[in-house]
């Protein structure tokens, strides 16, 4: 199969079965295994970010719109300072390892090597084009794989750079480029790959991670999600206030840990809208479209589908609301008294529109995120009546038993048991199916929580699942290398950054290696047969 690469205007045609052969051929001869090939390349696209600093920025601004600040902060400072960091460690991180053994291999080595997978694949996103598919591009590298990269179709600026400027720098025997969108992405997905790195939607990577399986090839999934905000009474609302909204309007809120919607009480909502007016005023000017520092919608299906979610939401628009499609601008925009069940709730946004939905308290805020997935049928197991009404009242599903185990259609009935019955603290909920697996809940790729609260936030820790946190502010988790990164659930596969990059794109060969020295012959002998019941006592 042909499919496009990127060139200036003319698109070349490529054979997708020669470029992963020339890819697995080059790992066969061993070209990318040594330390000193791994760090020259290294060293060559740090040069390539050093030397093109500004073509960098200046294609994340054809792209995105996305300000100086913006774009060398998230992605051409980013990706320096990742590589620097991996730069310096690679020595470290390539080493075996040599955990602990115990007193029946004393005499051995017990080692873990770490190998390179072989070929990899990093397909990325158009959100942040530039980072998401080089920073784990150079964990590929620095592990020792050849790779495969396939920018986003959408952020052709980016894609452009990714195609005129890799073949400079970098061995294009080992690192080649892809163009293209689905369709291409399918023909590559037809290959053998022996990783394969995907960020994006859920929906393409559960076909990404279909496609993976026919050969068993390993997975990260960086995918999105609704992530959700909780804000009690004991925060720094003035604090709170602007983390939450730089977090959800950064990339004009196309980012896959934005903020996706507050959870808070009706009177942090009505304080919350108030220091919002002055923040956004302060940041963006009277008239946010003439402000130099908002990013505009990737393209025309995106900004659609963020007007139809501002058109429904009319009557509860607080701040903002405007858009203009010819210059695909969305005012940032807060929308107040949202319930569960509103359009804006349905799916991630993915744009500059920020929900806050009323809730009375932080069981309630548990609730509502662990309830995003609906149930066949509900039991409750509680001797209190108001908790009975609350779960009648508060809960979607099928059905709904009281004190009772009784089974609807075999194994598909599910159950929501207090595992304590009357003691009204969501903690204390477990959920599972009858036939013994959990209920699936919705979990997001991040959860935020404003709190000085040390039990509400060890309560939320513990009753929720997401990908990660952050605690008192959003996005910062990002920069701290050392905190693996990545969902769970449908929010994702998998985890990167800092060492947990290397980690990624690295099989963990377990090995020992057994002297020959009599003494330890001896010892292990009664493993020989005949086994006698004298050896099995040994
Ligand atoms: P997308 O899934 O539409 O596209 C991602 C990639 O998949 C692109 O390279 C595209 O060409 C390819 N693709 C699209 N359709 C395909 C198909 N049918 N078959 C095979 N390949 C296909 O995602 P997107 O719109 O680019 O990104 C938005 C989503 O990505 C959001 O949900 C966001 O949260 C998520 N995201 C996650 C992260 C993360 O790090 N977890 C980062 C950025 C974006």
């Amino acid at each position: 199969m042909t499919a496009g690469a990127l060139s200036n205007s003319k698109p070349k045609q490529v054979n997708i079965e020669e470029v992963v052969q020339k890819a697995r051929d080059t790992f066969n001869r061993g070209v990318t295994r040594p330390l000193a090939w791994r760090r020259q390349q290294l060293k060559n696209l740090l040069r390539m970010y050093e030397e093109n600093y500004n073509v960098m920025v200046d294609a994340l601004q054809k792209d995105l719109r996305r300000s100086k600040m913006e774009a060398v902060l998230l992605e051409v400072d980013y990706l320096i300072n990742d590589l620097k960091s991996m730069l310096h460690n690679l020595d470290e991180w390539a080493k075996p390892e040599h955990p602990s053994k115990g007193i029946v291999n004393m005499l051995d080595e017990v080692v873990i090597y770490h190998d390179p997978y072989g070929v990899a694949l990093v397909i990325g996103a158009w959100n942040y084009p530039l980072q998401l598919l080089l920073l784990p591009m150079a964990g590929a590298i620095a592990a020792g794989n050849t790779v495969i990269v396939k920018p986003s179709e959408l952020s052709v600026a980016c894609a452009q750079f990714v195609v005129d400027y890799l073949p400079k720098y970098l061995d294009n025997d080992a690192v080649q480029v892809v163009e293209g969108g689905p369709a291409e992405t399918t023909e590559l997905l037809k290959q053998r790959f022996d990783y394969i790195f995907y960020t994006g939607g859920t929906a393409v990577g559960k076909i990404v991670h279909a496609a993976a399986s026919k050969f068993l090839t390993p997975v990260t999934l960086e995918l999105g999600g609704k992530s959700p905000t909780y804000i009690d009474s004991t925060a720094n609302l003035e604090f709170t206030v602007k983390r939450v909204l730089w977090g959800k309007f950064i990339n004009t809120g196309q980012t896959c840990i934005a903020p996706d919607y507050v959870l808070c009480t009706k009177e942090i909502q009505d304080k919350f809208v108030e220091i919002a007016k002055k923040v956004l005023k302060e940041w963006y000017g009277e008239n946010p479209q003439k402000s130099p520092d908002l990013c505009r919608i990737v393209n025309s299906r995106h900004f659609n589908r963020l007007q139809a979610l501002i058109d429904a939401s009319k009557d509860k628009i607080a701040i903002g609301g405007e858009y203009d499609a010819q210059d695909k601008f969305i005012a940032p925009t807060i929308i107040t008294n949202v319930r569960g069940s509103d359009k804006v709730m349905e799916d991630e946004i993915f744009g500059p529109i920020l929900p806050i939905v009323p809730i009375e308290n932080a069981y309630d805020a548990i609730k509502f995120i662990n309830d995003r997935e609906h149930p066949l049928v509900l039991y409750v197991f509680s001797n209190q009546s108001s908790i009975q009404t609350l779960f009648r009242e508060q809960t979607r599903s099928g059905s709904l038993g009281i004190n009772d185990t009784v089974m609807f259609y075999g194994d598909i009935g599910m159950r929501l048991l207090l595992t304590e019955p009357g003691v009204a603290s969501t903690s204390t909920l477990s959920i599972w199916r009858d036939n013994g697996q959990s209920l699936v809940r919705e979990k997001p790729l991040v959860m935020y929580v404003f709190t000085k609260d040390k039990a509400v936030l060890s309560t939320i820790v513990d009753s929720t699942s997401s990908g990660g946190m952050c605690v008192n502010d959003t996005m910062m988790q990002m920069g701290v290398e050392t905190l693996p990164f990545g969902g769970v659930g449908y929010s994702g596969v998998g985890a990167y950054h800092g060492k947990a990059t290397f980690d990624t794109f690295t099989h963990k060969k377990s090995c020992l290696i057994k002297n020959f020295s009599p003494i330890g012959e001896k010892l292990a002998s009664s493993r020989y047969p005949p086994y006698t019941d004298g050896k099995l006592n040994f």
